[in-house]
């Protein structure tokens, strides 16, 4: 079966109006590209939800900051139409930044309790240029679900919370995290780390679980919090963004047996790794 490339939202959205009149469902993955194994779990969770599965390829420059790296983003087309099409995924859709966002895009769309904490505090603007362009994703799309990675887990809540929000017609699911054999989280920014970098990333996701062991042991989230941060920089990481542990939902300070997440960004060099697990 051959997969399909369109580069418009006519073409994207004529090709699904079909499809939902032919009697299928569909489901979205909203993507940057530079694939790996993570994305790919993705598609074969949305196989699971739908019967054709469009696969998004836009960088979104609303996302970056002016520092960030998006004009030297990873951009490896070739090689993720070939993944997507072993993948089993139908259609790719890659809009310019034309296409997305033609002169300017003048609406903000922002949830401040969940878009201004953790990474957003780092990140400025970051998660408002995430939930315009999954909102127009989806507006441009129509599917009836779509599939996001608990790998960015504030940018699932957001997303869930924007859909609610704004009644979306579109079921948000979500897939666990892909990670290497060493633990590492898969990321398409992982071939920026030297090797003595990427010798020292998994031991990000090593003090995530054991600041769960921690939390599960009852000690204070404050505490291991602290613990956190100064276990990976001894680690070797050169700064810490944030080590914390936040409801799973609110992603506010969680009371004592509310259901929590823990989550850190972390620094090696100008790389910044992010991850997350269940409290
Ligand atoms: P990105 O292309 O990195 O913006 O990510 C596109 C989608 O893939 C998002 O929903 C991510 O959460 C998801 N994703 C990225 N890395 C992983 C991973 N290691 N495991 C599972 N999903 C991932």
């Amino acid at each position: 079966m051959t997969m399909r490339s369109v580069r418009t939202i006519s073409e994207v959205r004529h090709t699904t109006a079909l499809w939902h009149k032919e009697g299928h469902t569909v489901a979205l993955v909203p993507t940057m590209g530079a694939l790996h194994a993570g994305h790919k779990a993705l598609v074969e969770q949305a196989l699971n939800a739908a019967d054709k599965i469009v696969v998004s390829i836009f960088v979104n420059p609303l996302q970056f900051g002016p520092h960030e790296d998006f004009s030297h983003y990873p951009r490896t087309l070739d090689a993720d139409a070939a993944l997507l099409a072993s993948a089993g995924a139908h259609l790719l859709y890659v809009p310019d930044s034309e296409e997305m966002y033609g002169n300017a895009a003048a609406t903000v769309i922002s949830v401040p309790s969940l878009s201004h904490e953790l990474c957003g505090k780092f990140r400025p603007g970051h998660f408002e240029g995430v939930a315009l362009v999954v909102t127009k994703l989806l507006q441009q799309v129509q599917p009836d679900s779509a599939v996001f990675g608990e790998k960015d887990y504030q940018q699932l809540q957001i997303i869930t919370r924007v859909v609610e929000d704004l009644n979306i017609p579109v079921a948000i699911l979500s897939a666990p995290t892909v990670r290497e054999e060493d633990g590492l989280a898969l990321s398409s920014r992982n071939i920026y780390l030297a090797d003595a970098q990427r010798h020292i990333a998994p031991e990000l996701y090593k003090t995530l679980l054991e600041m769960r062991k921690q939390w599960r042991a009852g000690l204070l989230a404050q505490e291991i919090e602290e613990w956190g941060r100064t276990t990976l920089l001894a680690k070797g990481f050169s700064s810490v963004d944030y080590c914390a542990i936040r409801h799973a939902k609110t992603l506010m300070v969680p009371h004592v047996g509310e259901p929590a997440r823990i989550l850190a960004a972390a620094f090696l060099g100008s790389t910044r790794l992010i991850d997350n697990m269940e409290g």
